[in-house]
Formats: structure tokens, C-alpha cells, sequence
């Protein structure tokens, strides 16, 4: 005998799939043959331009050239540039972010944020960063009315004529960021840095004569600090009335001069305990200051002239790298350029990016980077980490975030659905530990 299956009526397939899209029929049937996820009916209208992102982007430039190479500092610098390198490297960038522009669809990426980092880029003339900056108007046809533009500068290459050409640039120079990293001269000489104390208040005062916002970076725990020395450093870093105070704790890698030296004993660095009061001295100062955390490690006056281009990326926006060395993100995808400049720009030059390695986001690697990166804004949203990876990182990682909280680290502002997490005083000492512990957690999560 024949048996005519009925053919299943529409709704009833429809009925397998909830308003939110998520299958609800999991029994052994073979109705509801699956084509997509989720379920096109719960899809929105759409144009035809919506489908390439409008997601914000970020643009970082990185400068190799540096006056010196400083005796802590582990990065690849190019030192004793002449003018002809340089102009070929500003062509390089030029080519590159026109080719990214095209081939990477960006052009009409709204841009939040341009970052000149290096290296040192106030070691380039004034014509050379209006050649990238026009390149940049060139190629982005949408730079945000609000779009922060900094611009790094060792002191001691931040002349009056260099500030004044920031003001000019096709796109306006909207913060400026010194390395600073001593105010106390006999710290500064162990670092091979040119700056001396006088030199730097200058160049301190010459940036704030063409924006308000000034950064300048200090860095705890260099060789020959003292209590004394930080607390000099501190105060007088308080008084040029920057708009904002970064702290760095240094680091020493086995490229930096401070690796050999300290092998030969030749220098001593404060230990980790020291380095702590160190941290923990400025941040009372700060705060006493009015000078308020936007960072666990940046503190800003009176909480104005919050920074935009490091806290985008840290919340997952993507940035566009162009020059040697340069990191970025494009969606998922994490790469970095080349790190020798000479076969960046012969990358560049024969037509090919100069990208040299890089790695595809998984979904749980994405969990990871949004709370590793993103305590370092001292708080997570709750909502938005659910919105970004689809699940509650409180029940998540109950078991971390109960040790985390008992152990004061941090508290859960909300009650009964927390909707933040908040890192404690003692969560801003210690820096990355509670991202480190949490990103731990969803690791182990298999
Ligand atoms: S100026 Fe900055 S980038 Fe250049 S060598 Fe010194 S620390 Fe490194």
C-alpha cells in the first residue's frame, strides 16, 4: 500500500524555529529541513550598501625613527635616518593605505580615531606628515567630526615648528602623546635619552600651546629609581597641568640594553614590591589631584580628555595597520606587518602588503581578548560581553569571578543580574591580573 506523506504545512515548519531564530523541534522528524541560521524570517531589511561593514574603524601609523635607541626600550627603531629615507617611507604609507583602502573595501569605514605611534614620529618633517595625513583624506572618504587624531613625540624632538605644523595637517592634530618617562635627570641619564628635565617642561608647554590635550608617559621602576626619584618625577609631572598621566611599569626584554646591563650588574631595577609602591604613590597622587582613571594605568584630569583610540580597540574595533611593525585587526582577522623596515617598503613598493603574520579569531579566542583587553578599562559591561560572544560571562566564570570578588579584586555593580564588572582599588594595582584570571578561566573552559 502506498502512503502519501502530507506535505507539512508552512507554519508548522515555521514553528521550529523560535521568534529568535533558535531551533526549538530537536526530536528525530525529518521535517524542517535546515538551510540557514538563523531562520532568514527573522532577518531584517537591508540595503544593498549595508552589506559591507560601517563598523567604525581606527587608523595606526607606525613611525620606526627614533633620535636613539633607548637603553629599556626592546622595540626595532631605525636610528640616523636621513631626510631621502624617510620621504620613501612616507610614499611607502601612502601607497599602502591607498592599496587597503581599495582592496580591503574601507573607504567608507567611518573613521573614530588616527594614531601616530613609533618609533618617534615628531622625528618627520612637516611635509612628510602632510603627505600620510592627506593620504589618509585621500583615501577615507568618512573621518568622524569628532575623530581623535594623536600624535606621539619625544620631547626632545618637539620643537615649536614641529607643534605648529600639527595644527595645519590636512586632518588637525586633536592630542599629543609624550614619552616622557623620568622628570628626574639622573633617572633619565641611565636610559640613554637625550631629554633632560628643563628640556622636557619646554616641550611640554610648546604641545599645550597648540592643543589642550597633552599626555605625557612615566615609567615606574627604571634603573637608579628611588622612592624619592618617583615622588619628584610625580609631582612635577602634576604640575605642567597635562591633561593626562599614563604610568607604564617597565618591562625588560632580552633585546633592550637594560638585559645585558643587567647581566653584567651593571644597573639595578627596582623589584616588583618596590615598583608596586611606586604605582601605588602616583595613584594617590593623582587622586588627590583630581587627575581620574580611564585606564588602570591613565589617570586624566578632572576625568576630561578621555582617550578614544586605545579603548576602541580594546572593545573590539578594528584598526587598520599601516607601516613596519604596525598590529592590527580587520573582523576577525589579527595581523601585523613586517618588522624590518627595508622589506616593508619593498613590500609596499613592488604592490603586495607587507603583511608578515597573523591569526584568525576563534569564537573563544574572541571571549578572551574582550576580557583581557577590555579590564583594562577597569570594567566590563556585562551586556556587551553577552552581546559580542552570546553568553553571561558572570555564570560563565562563576566559579573566577566569586574568588575574584572575595578576594577584593573586584565587585559586581546590578544586584541580582549584574550588569558590570568593576575592577577594586586593589583590581587597579594589579593591572592585568584580573583579565589575566578571568581570560584564564575561559581558556579552561576547553
Ligand atoms: S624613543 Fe621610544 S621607541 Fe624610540 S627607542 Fe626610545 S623608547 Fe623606543
Amino acid at each position: 500500500m502506498t502512503v502519501i506523506t502530507p506535505i507539512t504545512p508552512i507554519k508548522q515548519e515555521l514553528k521550529q524555529v523560535s521568534r529568535r531564530g533558535f531551533i526549538t523541534n530537536l526530536e528525530g522528524s525529518r521535517r524542517g529541513f535546515i538551510t540557514n541560521y538563523p531562520n532568514p524570517t527573522q532577518w531584517n531589511p537591508l540595503n544593498e550598501t549595508d552589506v559591507m561593514s560601517r563598523e567604525p574603524l581606527n587608523i595606526y601609523v607606525h613611525i620606526p625613527f627614533c633620535a636613539q635607541q633607548c637603553s629599556y626600550c626592546y622595540y626595532r627603531v631605525v636610528t640616523g635616518a636621513k631626510r631621502d629615507e624617510m620621504n620613501r617611507y612616507a610614499d611607502a604609507l601612502c601607497q599602502e593605505m591607498a592599496m587597503a583602502a581599495e582592496r580591503y573595501n574601507l573607504k567608507d569605514r567611518p573613521i573614530r580615531s588616527i594614531y601616530f605611534g613609533g618609533g618617534t614620529p615628531t622625528m618627520l618633517q612637516r611635509e612628510q606628515l602632510e603627505r600620510i595625513t592627506q593620504g589618509i583624506r585621500d583615501n577615507f572618504n568618512h573621518i568622524m567630526p569628532n575623530a581623535e587624531f594623536t600624535i606621539e613625540g619625544e620631547p626632545v624632538s618637539m620643537t615649536q615648528k614641529t607643534a605648529d605644523a600639527f595644527r595645519d595637517l590636512p586632518i588637525p592634530v586633536t592630542r599629543i602623546s609624550m614619552g616622557v618617562q623620568s622628570l628626574d635627570d639622573d633617572v633619565v641619564k641611565h636610559t640613554q635619552r637625550k631629554d633632560t628635565v628643563d628640556r622636557v617642561i619646554k616641550a611640554i608647554n610648546i604641545a599645550q600651546s597648540v592643543v589642550p590635550n597633552v599626555n605625557i608617559d612615566l615609567m615606574s621602576g627604571l634603573a637608579g629609581e628611588t622612592m624619592e626619584t618617583w615622588q619628584n618625577s610625580v609631582h612635577r609631572a602634576l604640575e605642567t597641568g597635562v591633561a593626562s598621566i599614563t604610568v607604564y611599569k617597565t618591562e625588560v626584554y632580552a633585546n633592550s640594553q637594560y638585559f645585558r646591563d643587567l647581566r653584567k650588574s651593571k644597573i639595578r631595577l627596582p623589584d616588583d614590591d618596590e615598583e608596586l609602591r611606586y604605582f601605588e604613590y602616583a595613584v594617590d597622587a593623582f587622586e588627590k589631584a583630581n587627575y581620574k582613571p580611564w585606564s588602570f594605568f591613565a589617570y586624566t584630569k578632572n576625568g576630561d580628555y578621555p582617550h578614544v583610540h586605545a579603548p576602541s580597540l580594546w572593545r573590539g574595533e578594528d584598526y587598520l595597520p599601516l607601516g613596519t611593525s604596525a598590529f592590527g585587526k580587520i573582523g576577525d582577522q589579527l595581523f601585523q606587518n613586517s618588522n624590518d623596515p627595508e622589506k616593508y617598503m619593498q613590500t609596499i613598493e613592488s604592490g603586495h602588503f607587507a603583511v608578515n603574520r597573523g591569526h584568525k579569531l576563534t569564537c573563544q579566542d574572541k571571549m578572551v581578548r574582550t576580557v583581557l583587553v577590555g579590564m583594562k578599562l577597569m570594567k566590563l559591561d556585562l551586556d556587551f560581553f553577552q552581546q559580542a560572544t552570546g553568553y553571561r560571562l558572570e555564570k560563565l566564570c562563576a566559579p573566577m569571578v566569586n574568588e575574584l570578588q572575595e578576594n577584593g579584586f573586584i565587585t559586581l555593580n546590578g544586584g541580582e543580574k549584574p550588569t558590570e564588572l568593576v575592577m577594586t582599588r586593589k583590581g587597579i594595582l594589579h593591572g592585568d591580573y584580573v583579565g589575566k584570571q578571568l581570560g584564564r578561566a575561559l581558556q579552561e573552559l576547553g
